[in-house]
C-alpha cells in the first residue's frame, strides 16, 4: 500500500468512529463502552461487535502503528456495519449522495486501488 493510500485509510476511521459510536447504546453499560472480555456481560452484549471495534480503533489507538493489513481488515468491518444500517432506500439509488454512502464509495476507491 502506497504511503498516501494508508494516510486516507486512516482518515476514513474517522467517519467510522462517528458512526459506530452515533449507534451505541451506552446507557445501560457497566463499562462505559469498554469492552471487557472477562465479563460475561460482554460476550452476550448485542452491541459486542461495535465494542469491540471502538476499542480497538478509537483515538487512543495509534493507528499509524497498525499493519496494512489489520487497518484494511479493521476498515471492512465497518464497512459491513455501516452497509447493514443503511435502508434499501441507499442501495437503489444509485448514486446517494448521503455520508454514508459517500464513505462507502472512498473506501471501495482507496482500497480498489491499493
Ligand atoms: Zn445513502
Amino acid at each position: 500500500m502506497t504511503a498516501q493510500n494508508r494516510e486516507k485509510l486512516i482518515e476514513l476511521f474517522e467517519f467510522a468512529r462517528k458512526r459506530i459510536i452515533q449507534s451505541m447504546e451506552l446507557r445501560h453499560c457497566p463499562h462505559a463502552g469498554f469492552y471487557n472480555s472477562v465479563d460475561e456481560r460482554c460476550l452476550y452484549c448485542h452491541q459486542g461487535m461495535e465494542c469491540i471495534w471502538m476499542n480497538h480503533n478509537d483515538e487512543l489507538v495509534a493507528l499509524e502503528q497498525k499493519s496494512d493489513e489489520d487497518l484494511k481488515q479493521q476498515l471492512l468491518i465497518a464497512v459491513d456495519f455501516v452497509d447493514s444500517n443503511l435502508s434499501p432506500y441507499h442501495l437503489t439509488r444509485r448514486k446517494c449522495q448521503c455520508e454514508n454512502c459517500q464513505w462507502l464509495k472512498q473506501v471501495n476507491e482507496v482500497l480498489g486501488n491499493s
